[in-house]
């Protein structure tokens, strides 16, 4: 019997709360703080029908005393949080303050400027250790479930992995000319950045989306794919024994790229702050506003999601090839959680994450990422809890 605090209250939360709802006996109370009360009022109605005691809270996550303040009126045990990457921070000193676990989905990055890195997390490890807390950083699909894939690659397949492929293929259709499935702001800084891959113990930089090929994925078949930075290779490049290269590709459609093109070309996709009407406005907060809520997708999304990796290496001096991966149907993801397949292979292993800091022996306190934990029960709760995933040999 666990209390977690879930914060954010967007399409990821959604999962997130449902899933942590239907294990009532493992998250007996969940508060849900946001930023917007009424958006965690809708969530907690959504599970009413729950043996889990569920709460809601107005919170700016932006302010550690807030946060502080909430933790120690609800008093969890972990939070989970599924706020945006800016909130990182501060909720990790208000779990240090106050002696909480910690988990994310995605890694810091500062308001003004799209840099993914995990230092200033990592930086927090010696802290979380003396605390004798824990925080897992990445518990979502890409991060998480990918980083996973490669520990239990390394584990059961191979005796040293050389070569990483992550391959995220979302084939499904919302309907809309152009949105994002996941929060519009993050994704968009993610994709315009510059593409980066690591080889031979360097990293090696790439116009943005300028680098990709054709690529048959099952179930779904030929898909374009683009070379990008994403930030679980920071982990795994440190993590997985004789690595010599990693790369990130994800799919986009021809009328995807061509709406983000003009969009950037415009400079709606800059975080620069201009004058508008004497107001200071920053064009892509301003672009979010105007594009459809990731978290309403979900009733028009059709199709499937196909994210997995492709590992090359050596198993006793003989060279081996594995594709671990994972497909996931909107439609179905929708009919269990009112959500599109990102939300849901995002908030699945979120959940997932929690349980085994609270009770799968995941608790070692200091920061950790998820390729850095026994990854055998983790991957036996995917495929009990909606993420089945398959083994290839190539
Ligand atoms: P949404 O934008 O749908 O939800 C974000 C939520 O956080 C909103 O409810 C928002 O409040 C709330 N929030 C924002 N700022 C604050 C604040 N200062 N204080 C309190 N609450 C705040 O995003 P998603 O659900 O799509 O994404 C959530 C997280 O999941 C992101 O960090 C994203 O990067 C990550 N992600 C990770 C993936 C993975 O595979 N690892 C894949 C997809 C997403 P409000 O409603 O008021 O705006």
């Amino acid at each position: 019997m666990s209390k977690v605090l879930i914060i954010g209250a967007g399409g990821v939360s959604r999962v997130v709360v449902h899933k942590c709802s239907q294990l009532p006996e493992i998250f007996s109370e969940i508060c849900i703080a946001s930023r917007t009360l009424k958006k965690c009022d809708i969530l907690k109605d959504e599970v009413k029908n729950s043996k889990s005691k569920v709460t809601t809270a107005q919170l700016n996550a932006d302010n550690t005393d807030e946060i502080i303040t909430l933790i120690k009126t609800f008093k969890p045990e972990l939070i989970i949080n599924v706020a945006l990457p800016y909130q990182d921070l501060t909720i990790m000193d208000a779990c240090l303050e106050t002696g909480v676990h910690y988990l994310d989905t995605a890694n810091y990055e500062p308001i003004d400027e799209a840099k993914f890195e995990y230092k200033w997390q990592w930086a927090y490890h010696e802290k979380f250790k003396n605390k004798g807390i824990t925080a897992l950083l990445g518990s979502g699909f890409d991060p998480g479930v990918t980083n996973l894939f490669c520990a239990y690659a390394q584990k059961h397949f191979f005796d040293e992995i050389n070569y990483i492929d992550i391959i995220d293929a979302n084939a499904g259709n919302h309907g809309h000319p152009f949105a994002t499935n996941f929060n519009p702001e993050i994704n968009i800084r993610e994709i315009t950045q510059k593409g980066k891959y690591w080889e031979n113990n360097n990293w090696v930089e790439t116009e943005p989306l300028s680098v990709h090929k054709t690529y048959n994925f099952p179930e779904i078949g030929d898909k374009e794919i683009y070379l990008m930075y994403h930030e679980e290779m920071e982990s795994l490049v440190k993590n997985i024994k004789g690595l010599k290269k990693i790369r990130f590709w994800m799919t986009f459609s021809k009328q995807y790229l061509n709406y983000l093109n003009v969009l950037q070309n415009v400079g709606m996709t800059s975080i620069k702050p201009v004058i508008y009407d004497g107001k200071e406005i920053v064009p892509l907060k301003f672009l979010k506003a105007v594009l459809p809520d990731p978290a309403s997708l979900g009733k028009t999304t059709k199709g499937k999601t196909c994210i997995g990796c492709v590992l090359e290496g050596k198993k006793d001096g003989k060279p081996i090839k594995k594709y671990i991966y994972n497909i996931c149907d909107h439609e179905k993801c929708f009919s269990e959680v009112n959500s599109q397949a990102i939300s849901y292979t995002t908030g699945v292993p979120a959940m997932i994450g929690a349980y085994m800091i609270l009770k799968g022996g995941w608790n070692k306190p200091g920061v950790f990422n998820i390729e850095q934990h026994n990854p055998d029960l983790f991957m036996d709760m995917l495929n009990k809890h909606g993420l089945p995933w398959q083994v290839t040999t190539l």
